[in-house]
């Protein structure tokens, strides 16, 4: 179990099965395949379903992390390529999620106070009341063409505020609920020039659970030829277990 960074919501994962690897294939959209994923996956403590669309875009990043953390680790290895001229060298860029999240630990600004409504938060001395911007508002954005002047309509009031107050918005929201997607630096081994990777977290993390779940119709035809188990009875079944029956077939034929 885990505290989401900025909701403070306790979260618990249960284990990944066939159905969620199932999604990972057939989604294609990574963003709407980590909302889906964190929505099938995160629980509260009692084991209830999370209302996922309510949390701040952060949270869920952190909960896709955890999921990652779950399937391969803690350790993050990238390969990116040096841009320094006449280099071009390929280099592991690493870092631990753990460290990662601790970088990018969320604070409460200073002149930041709740509201009277429920989620939002006043600037000190101003008018001005913002909300953080939740899972809900990425995925409605994603439908509209002025996505950023949108988003401000719905998380920020009164409209029409004046640039510095925006201004003051803009970094309270960045402490508040700082994006997990972000550079990571480094440097090549080869020249010492400094090196950057962006990290997206949806996209990253899609993609290596998606290289895992490519297995998944392997799996299951083996598994059906072998035992005559229905496909339901096999995507039921969690994805560490399936991958032990399968290993034990390949064992008995070796
Ligand atoms: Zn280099």
């Amino acid at each position: 179990m885990f505290s989401l960074p900025v909701s403070g919501q306790v979260v618990d994962l249960r284990l990944r099965a066939g159905w969620d690897d199932l999604l990972l294939l057939e989604q294609r959209d990574e963003t709407e395949a980590a909302l889906q994923l964190v929505a099938r996956l995160a629980t509260d403590e009692a084991g209830r379903p999370l209302d996922t669309s309510s949390l701040p875009v952060t949270d869920v990043e952190a909960a896709l992390l955890e999921v990652r953390r779950m399937v391969f680790g803690d350790s993050v290895r990238a390969d990116v390529r040096c841009l320094a001229p006449g280099c071009g060298k390929r280099v592991d860029v690493s870092f631990q999620i753990g460290d990662y999240l601790g970088f990018h630990r969320a604070r409460k600004p200073r002149r930041v106070e709740p509201a009277a409504e429920a989620g939002w938060f006043r600037l000190a001395g101003s008018g001005a009341l913002f909300r953080l911007p939740t899972a809900g508002d990425l995925r409605w954005l994603r439908s509209r063409a002025d996505g950023a002047a949108e988003l401000a309509r719905r998380c920020i009031r009164p409209d029409g505020l004046a640039a510095v107050e925006l201004g003051r918005i803009e970094r309270a929201l960045a402490a508040m609920a700082p994006s997990l997607s972000n550079s990571v630096r480094g440097s090549c081994p080869e020249c010492g020039r400094g090196l950057e990777m962006y990290f997206d977290v949806f996209h990253f993390v899609i993609a290596e659970l998606r290289s895992q779940a490519m297995y998944l119709f392997a799996d299951v035809h083996l598994l059906a030829s072998q035992y005559h188990w229905s496909e339901s009875a096999i995507l039921d079944m969690p994805a560490i277990r399936r991958t032990q029956y399968v290993e034990m077939i390949g064992g008995a034929r070796a």
